[in-house]
């Protein structure tokens, strides 16, 4: 039996959500190794995040138990129907989790003393709650959107006082729409939110936790740790978000390191031959465009980049979901198979860092967004939902590393265009040294005086005792 304490860790098992959280652990087992960590999940996550090979070298202290994922017996729709699944899985909530927690306390011999979670598993909180343990929530997309998330009220206010709300469009200039009022969001607009968020008319269970959030945390969580860097994080946003939590720790951007490593769940083999392709590649010649684990452009949007790729005849590499295959122009992969490649899964952190990448097609989410700066890769946005919008935003206007598609859908001249300015035009040289600069910030960030270090610590010690 350990003489330490005995963390429960829950993450959100849905889209990259578990990949920081895992980061987390595999960072605190060693730094806390009388400590010991319960990490509770569904099993479909667990087989993503935690490959053979991470599993079989995972620190002692590390178990992992698997969490029923609240799908009926029989239930065949594909993951990638992930609003039901999540639907599914909050019902099933907390009642599997119980069950887990009473296995995990028996194994160790030890009361829980801790619940360390994804800030989406506010059911933790409860369970938390009762056992009269801390929570420790966190946060994983950007710091951002989760001030937008603490003042969902006086958003909601705003958004019933603006005209038709929610459809503003990116050449909406209308101010009442503008989040300027919301300390360190004066760059944002009500349409950058996700309209789960801000569509009280909404009452699936998603939707009603995502409205949830902000209120539930300042109180309810013992400390809120942030998936992000305070050095590259506006210091307003940063002032006013410490007085709203009991605690809040910034340790860094857990799925980026620098360079990049393998991520738990992609291939350090390259089994997709992706920079072996590369490899063959000039300078800064190649456009890559992948859209996240969960995110799908329409099929016109498919064919027009398809299409924009073979008139400029711009070298591609291309993470492409299978069933999105079927909407690529008629023969296209055989006239571009020269310049051109596609594949179900890339190494995309190493892809974004490889020379010969030269601009990323993105659907900006952060572990994506953080990649693609890491590399030094401007990018060309197209948001697709939940914090995609804010992100794009933060790329195109506050940090100038890339351009959003005109209009918010992707067309084929308004892809050759975005190509021909990001990828071959001046205005995308200063882009990527712009890009370079960010990156050397986060470099500063992530070193051994930096904040995230210091507060790395400071949770160590929250954890242990
Ligand atoms: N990813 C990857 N290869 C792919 C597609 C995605 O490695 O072919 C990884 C990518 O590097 C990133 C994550 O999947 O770390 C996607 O996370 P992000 O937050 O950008 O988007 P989400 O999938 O959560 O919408």
């Amino acid at each position: 039996m350990s003489s330490g304490k005995h963390v429960v860790v829950i993450p959100f098992p849905f889209s990259s959500h578990a990949w920081a959280l895992v980061n987390l652990v595999l960072k605190l087992a060693p730094a806390a190794p009388d400590v010991r960590f319960s990490f509770l999940n569904i099993a479909k996550s667990n087989s993503l995040i935690f490959p053979p090979p991470l599993r079989a070298k995972l620190p002692s202290n590390v178990r992992v138990y698997e969490v029923s994922d609240g799908l009926p017996d029989g239930h065949c729709r594909p993951m990638e129907h992930t609003g039901e699944h999540v639907e599914l899985f909050l019902k099933a909530a907390p009642e599997n989790f119980r069950a887990a927690v009473d296995e995990a306390e028996q194994d160790v011999r030890k009361k829980v003393s801790c619940f360390l979670t994804d800030t989406l598993v506010i059911f933790a909180g409860e369970m938390a709650e009762k056992m009269q343990v801390p929570w420790v929530a966190l946060w994983v997309p950007a710091p951002y959107c989760l001030a937008a998330h603490v003042y969902i009220d006086i958003i909601s206010e705003l958004h019933c006082e603006s005209s038709g709300g929610g459809t503003s469009t990116d050449n909406d200039n209308d101010d009442d729409k503008s989040l300027r009022v919301i300390p360190g969001l004066s760059m944002m607009r009500i349409s950058d939110l996700p309209k789960e968020l801000i569509d009280d008319q909404d009452t699936s269970r998603s939707a009603c936790m995502l409205r949830e959030v902000g209120r539930v945390l300042p109180c309810g969580a013992t400390a809120v740790v942030m998936n992000s860097y305070a050095e590259v994080t506006p210091t307003p946003l940063i002032a006013d978000l410490k007085s709203k939590f009991k605690m809040l720790l910034q340790v860094g951007c857990l799925t980026v390191s620098f360079p990049p490593l393998p991520l738990p769940s992609s291939s350090t083999s390259d089994t997709t031959g992706c920079l072996t392709w590369l490899n063959a590649r000039y300078p800064q010649s190649v456009a890559y465009i992948c859209f996240g684990t969960v995110a799908m452009p329409s099929p016109s949007e498919v064919s027009a980049i398809g299409e924009a790729l073979e008139s400029t005849n711009t070298p591609f590499l291309w993470s492409i979901k299978e069933r999105t295959m079927a909407f690529l122009p008629v023969g296209l992969q055989e006239r571009t198979s020269a310049y051109g490649k596609f594949v179900p899964w890339a190494p995309q952190a190493q892809v974004l860092s490889h020379p010969a990448c030269g601009v990323y097609v993105t659907h900006c989410g952060y572990n994506s967004m953080f990649e693609s700066v890491v590399g030094g890769v401007p990018m060309v946005c197209k948001p697709f939902w939940a914090d995609n919008m804010m992100n794009g935003r933060m790329i195109e206007e506050v940090w100038g590393i890339g351009v959003k598609v005109k209009g918010g859908t992707i067309t084929k001249s308004g892809m050759e265009k975005a190509l021909e300015v990001v990828l071959r035009g001046e205005d995308g040289k200063e882009m990527r040294k712009k890009a370079g600069e960010l990156r050397e910030r986060l470099v500063k960030a992530a070193g051994p005086n930096g904040i995230a270090e210091a507060d790395f610590k400071v949770l160590v010690k929250l954890i242990s005792t």
